[in-house]
């Protein structure tokens, strides 16, 4: 074609009245991915398809700036289309070897001004990726992000699952919001508890009897703020940022950024099973890391004294004790929690530290991330909060041999505090100390992003098993959940399995333990964390069977691979994980009755293996089992319990 007449064709296309819909499609590799990008009234929108069912409807796009509104009057301007693929591999995710392969869509934009913006849909076989990218605007180098407009349109018949986001500056000391809410399960879209700040990412959807949708967002570094979904409102959830009652109201809610510039990935997985939801590897396809681990971590388990026996363990002579406890069952730490700082203090912790490593025991200390934002009264306070305090207590952390942090009670989801969060992770790496959240936001791609990241609470965790009668009558139900929502998309340290019968010092009255010692048994493989810190007492060495203590002696903390296997939010969960050559399966029952499952378990077909299972009874045993050549293995769950076969 004569260049001529291309180029009159082409402004003919440009030169159509922007009223005219104009439709853009970009499709997964497989093709069964589908986003149809729509100009109309000047305002982009998207709808995404899986086979050619609709997953979300017509659903708004934009943002506006304190420089430029791209809300509204935008004009479309060109398009350009490329293949992302991409090879990585990981040591702390749910799996070691990642292909990545996307198909890319950037369309260019400019507002009525005729400032300039590009939104870029990345889509995978079952993920889609959406961000915004803003150029430099002539001499306009930054900008403030205000405000965003992008928004989900679920079809009607679809049902929620989503954990609210909790009041800022309510509860324990004023720390919230830490992501430590229920869920309301299975919900009406219309059915879910309000809540001013809507609820927390990630939230899952499923779409009838067509499919399972998985939002959440991705790349969150020191650069923007955390988002979460707003209430349902018109139809639909939109992006929202941190409402200024965070962080005692002090701080933004938007984001600053230098030009060029881009906000964080919003991330959409979806599929007609959970098997996408389960797999999915998009909050790490999307990041890279941000600098260089400046040496190798070792990641393993940990005994940890305060979450049965509490406060009163915070001294020199228990610490000793769990010491002792991680030694025998050869666990790699120990966690001293909060309140060392004044019941062992700093030159009885260097005397505990070197008796932990003549035990071949090496510790991770507790922190208060504090600061200005709430009112934890544990210590050590201030630490975390400076560079110049930061610096050096890392330095005597580095001295005396601690070779990780816990950093709790952090403000909320403002970009100052995903400073914070960055601060911390960059200098820790420095002092070679891996870094573990807890009172905290969920992790955004970190473990790609942070070499020393090595996990994040951001759940209603093991310390709510402890202190809420109601946490422990659902111990079942949010551990049903876990592997499909909060879990798929970041490391989750929980800080569980705990055989305690009842979860005191004395293990002999109050907080009784509702569930199986194979449930806890199945969440170590379940719950996926590179560093465990698990509930285990020095009691259990006598009063627990010897083959559960071995299996907890040898189960592993990183995976080679993760598989769904059989669930339903909220009711079950089975998934397969691979550490090498070993496979471990593991399931949970939060139903009233028995579950009889009829599963399909191609790694173990025509094999024998171990199955830690529980009876009628509640009790815990192990047996060696064999399998079909086709893989097909029937095995009964009891309310409350779990099973896993090794
Ligand atoms: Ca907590």
């Amino acid at each position: 074609m004569k260049s001529w007449l291309l180029s009159l064709l082409l402004s003919l296309v440009f030169a159509l009245p922007q009223s005219l819909a104009q439709s853009i499609t970009v499709e997964s590799p497989d093709k069964a991915v589908s986003v149809i990008l729509t100009l109309q009234t000047e305002r982009p929108t998207f709808r995404v398809t899986y086979k050619g069912t609709p997953m979300l409807e017509e659903s708004p796009l934009g943002i506006v700036t304190n420089e430029a509104d791209f809300s509204d009057g935008l004009t479309f301007l060109s398009k350009e289309e490329s293949k992302v693929d991409k090879q990585y591999t990981q040591d702390r995710i749910k799996k070691s070897s990642i292909h990545y392969a996307a198909n890319k869509l950037t369309c260019h934009f400019e507002n009525a001004k005729k400032k300039k913006i590009s939104i870029v849909f990345q889509v995978s076989n079952n993920d889609v990726a959406f961000r915004y990218e803003l150029p430099r605007w002539k001499d306009r180098t930054v900008c403030v992000v205000e405000k965003e407009l992008t928004g989900y349109r679920f079809p009607s018949v679809t049902t929620s699952f989503l954990s609210p986001s909790m009041n800022p500056m309510t509860g324990f000391a004023r720390t919230a919001p830490s992501y430590e809410s229920g869920y309301g399960i299975d919900a009406a879209m219309t059915g879910q508890p309000s809540r001013p700040e809507g609820y927390v990412f990630p939230g899952l959807f499923r779409v009838g009897d067509k499919g399972w949708v998985l939002l959440s967002e991705t790349g969150v570094s020191s650069q923007f703020c955390a988002s979460h979904l707003s209430q349902y409102k018109d139809g639909i959830y939109t992006i929202e940022y941190p409402g200024m009652a965070q962080n005692n109201g002090f701080g933004s809610s938007g984001a600053a950024i230098a030009l060029p510039g881009a906000t964080p990935w919003r991330t959409i997985t979806l599929g007609q099973s959970l098997k996408p939801i389960v797999e999915t590897t998009i909050p790490f396809d999307l990041v890279d890391p941000l600098y260089q681990a400046s040496q190798p971590y070792k990641y393993g388990k940990a005994t940890w004294s305060w979450i049965v026996w509490q406060d009163p363990s915070m001294n020199y002579e228990d610490q000793v004790k769990f010491i002792d406890l991680a030694s025998t069952l050869g666990y790699e730490y120990i966690l001293i929690d909060a309140l060392w700082d004044t019941n062992i203090g700093k030159d009885r912790m260097a005397q505990l530290l070197d008796y932990a490593r003549s035990k071949k025991v090496e510790a991770f200390l507790w922190y208060n991330s504090n600061g200005t934002t709430n009112d934890a009264p544990q210590g050590p306070h201030n630490k975390m909060n400076t560079a110049i305090e930061r610096k050096k207590e890392m330095k005597w952390l580095q001295q005396v041999g601690v070779k990780g942090i816990k950093v709790d009670f952090f403000g909320g989801d403002k970009q100052e505090t995903m400073r914070l969060y960055e601060d911390i992770l960059s200098d820790a790496n420095d002092y070679h100390l891996m870094v573990d959240f807890h009172g905290t936001t969920l992790p955004r791609g970190w473990e790609r992003m942070y070499p020393n990241y090595v996990g994040s609470e951001a759940v209603l965790a093991s310390e709510m098993l402890i202190f809420s009668q109601d946490v422990r009558n659902h111990e079942a139900v949010y551990a049903s959940l876990h592997p499909f929502i909060r879990n798929t998309v970041g490391s989750m340290e929980f800080g569980g399995v705990l055989l305690n019968k009842y979860l005191t010092k004395s293990n002999k009255e109050r907080n009784k333990r509702l569930t199986t010692d194979a449930f806890q048994l199945a969440t170590a493989v379940l719950f996926q964390n590179p560093v465990q810190m698990f509930g285990l007492t020095p009691n259990n060495l006598t009063d627990v069977p010897a083959f559960e203590l071995d299996f907890l002696k040898a189960v592993p903390t990183v995976w080679d691979e993760t598989v769904y296997v059989d669930g339903y939010p909220g009711q079950y969960a089975v998934i397969a994980r691979r550490h090498g050559s070993q496979w471990y399966v593991a399931g949970v029952n939060a139903k009233k009755e028995t579950l009889i499952l009829k599963l399909k378990l191609p790694m173990f077909a025509g094999k024998k293996a171990q199955l830690y299972n529980d009876d009628a009874s509640s009790s815990t045993t192990k047996k060696e089992v064999q399998l079909k050549q086709n893989g097909e293995f029937t095995v009964e769950i009891q309310p409350n319990g779990g099973f896993v076969i090794h």
